[in-house]
């Protein structure tokens, strides 16, 4: 059983970094200053150097390396993410995500209502 109060497990902390990760790509602007984009780079990258799984976080990083962050607009970065995501759940036998649902998913709820 999940406690609030303890620390967090491996997964647990990827669940809830990956919440919150998607949701600031969904809320991205749609068209961003050159200072932004230059932010968003830098905020991946420090993930990728102080995320709190060592192994996580040096895989995340050579990710970075083979494909870096999409910054251009809302939809280029979280379609980015989508696909970092993608590749961290086949590296762990977990099912790829449509990404096409990406906005019903992190920021509209899902189209048949039941987030509503
Ligand atoms: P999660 O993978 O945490 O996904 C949470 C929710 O996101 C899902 O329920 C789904 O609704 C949605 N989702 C799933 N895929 C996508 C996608 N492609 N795009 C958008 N939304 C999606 N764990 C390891 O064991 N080894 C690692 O090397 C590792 N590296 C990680 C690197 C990073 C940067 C992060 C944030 C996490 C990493 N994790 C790693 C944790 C791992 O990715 C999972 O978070 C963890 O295993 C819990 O998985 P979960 O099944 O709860 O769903």
């Amino acid at each position: 059983r999940i406690r609030e109060d303890c620390p967090l497990d491996k997964d647990q902390l990827g669940y809830q970094t990956w919440g919150l990760l998607h949701t600031i790509a969904a809320y991205y602007p749609e068209k961003p200053t050159a200072d932004e984009e230059r932010e968003m780079k830098t905020f991946f990258m420090l993930l990728g150097k102080f995320y709190p799984c060592e192994s996580c976080a040096r895989d995340f990083s050579s990710l970075l390396k083979l494909r870096p962050p999409a910054t251009s607009s809302q939809r280029a970065l979280a379609g980015w993410l989508c696909w970092v995501h993608n590749h961290i759940n086949q590296k762990l036998g977990k099912p790829q995500f449509d990404c096409s649902r990406l906005d019903e998913r992190w920021r509209d709820g899902w189209d048949d209502g039941s987030c509503d």
